[in-house]
């Protein structure tokens, strides 16, 4: 038996509650985390326990919330390498995570390693999600692994969404935006009893993501780095990171102080580092937008460990992408190179300070072309009912 249980906890009234399928307050309506009793889970937890535990992200499913069986979902363990070139250029020592070395190349398997198991332990038998590639291929391969249906919404005509399609995915491109996907999700979970990975199940597909600090802190043989760099778009990776540094705190597996934590975004996407450079909360800002629930989250974290926001100029990215891949062999797509170039300004800025050990977090494929073969529907509840047929 392990000491998984768990709660979910308003982040606005901190009304708890029973967890279940479910992503908003009954209450007021607040986004909701996952919520665990940390002094219970430091008398279960070790170091010797985790080592013994699968080479994949469930090693850490103490500090997960799942109570079912492990062993479906690969996902988790990616390597840390020492990136030599790069840390002598720099002078500094710096680490990748190279999180496209999960089976679908992204972190976003560990969100739906998650999902997945939420989705069992709730008796959902179908997932869905509104993905332009990354996200849709892992939600396909879990839902694959656990013989569960997977439905992916494509906006704006959408990307090929190869693989997911070829994991057994029913991937339905929609003509509208991001916004209008998600709003069919909406209608959806009204008619359906799904699992929605960024709606019913998202406190759960998110906890995925902490499990990159449990790794990048084992394979550095139970150490903190002095800084980790990742790049951030609703700021849900970093705010991520950060609650899992706290938690191996809280629950004395290490007792050094965590490193200080930069999130990077492209200038034209900058709506964490704008908000962070006019120090103000991005729930008043003019971006906020639905998925920016893990935005003061992240900005919050950031500024609480010393580091910080990063805006990249767009014109450099695809250049700091290729460094990354001409120096690493680690070729990924440019949310990558927006992270090394926040680390080369950094150092240039001397935010990172000579001999420092950096963890560099790089993620997600290169895109592949705009796929034929995939009929594009309006974004229209009765089209996409129709679509679905008898799903
Ligand atoms: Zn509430």
């Amino acid at each position: 038996m392990t000491a998984t249980a768990f709660a979910l906890r308003c982040r606005i009234c901190e009304h708890v509650e029973e967890p279940g399928p479910a992503r908003d307050c009954s209450r007021c309506d607040g986004p909701t985390d996952v919520a665990y009793d940390l002094r219970a889970l430091a008398e279960v937890v070790s170091r010797e326990r985790i080592a013994a535990g699968p080479q994949t992200l469930w090693r850490y499913r103490d500090l997960l919330p799942a109570e079912i069986g492990d062993g479906t979902s690969v996902a988790g363990w990616t390597p840390l390498v020492r990136a030599e070139q790069l840390s002598d250029a720099l002078d500094i020592e710096v680490l990748v995570k190279v999180e496209s070395s999960n089976p679908t190349g992204s972190y976003k398997d560990r969100m739906a390693a998650l999902a997945g198991a939420a989705a069992v332990a709730m008796e959902l038998e179908t997932l869905c999600c509104t993905s332009t590639g990354n996200l849709g291929d892992a939600v396909a391969a879990e839902a694959a692994a656990r013989g569960l249906e997977a439905i992916v919404l494509a906006p704006d005509g959408g990307i090929g969404l190869r693989r997911a399609r070829a994991l057994g995915a029913q991937v339905i491109a929609i003509d509208g935006g991001y916004d209008e996907c998600r709003a069919l999700e909406r209608s959806l979970a009204a008619l359906y009893r799904w699992g929605f990975v960024t709606g019913n199940l998202s406190p759960y597909a998110v906890e995925g993501a902490k499990t990159i600090s449990f790794e990048i802190v084992e394979q550095l043989g139970w150490r903190m780095p002095d800084a980790v760099v990742c790049a951030v778009w609703s700021g849900a990776l970093l705010a991520k990171i950060a609650q899992g540094l706290h938690e191996l705190r809280a629950v004395g597996l290490i007792a050094e102080p965590p490193p200080r934590l930069y999130g990077a975004q492209a200038t034209e996407a900058a709506r964490l580092a704008a908000a962070y450079a006019e120090d103000r909360p991005l729930s008043q800002s003019p971006w906020v937008d639905v998925d920016s629930a893990f935005a003061d989250l992240a900005i919050g974290a950031a500024r609480a460990s010393g580091g910080g926001l990063v805006a990249v100029g767009e014109e450099r990215i695809a250049g700091y992408t290729e460094l990354l891949a001409e120096t690493t062999g680690i070729a990924v797509d440019d949310a990558g190179g927006v992270a090394l170039g926040a680390l080369v300004e950094s150092v240039r800025s001397g935010r990172v300070r000579r001999g420092e050990r950096v963890v560099l977090v790089v993620s997600g494929s290169i895109p592949e072309e705009r796929a034929d073969g995939i009929a594009t529907i309006p974004a229209d509840l009765g089209a996409l009912l129709a679509e679905l047929g008898a799903a």
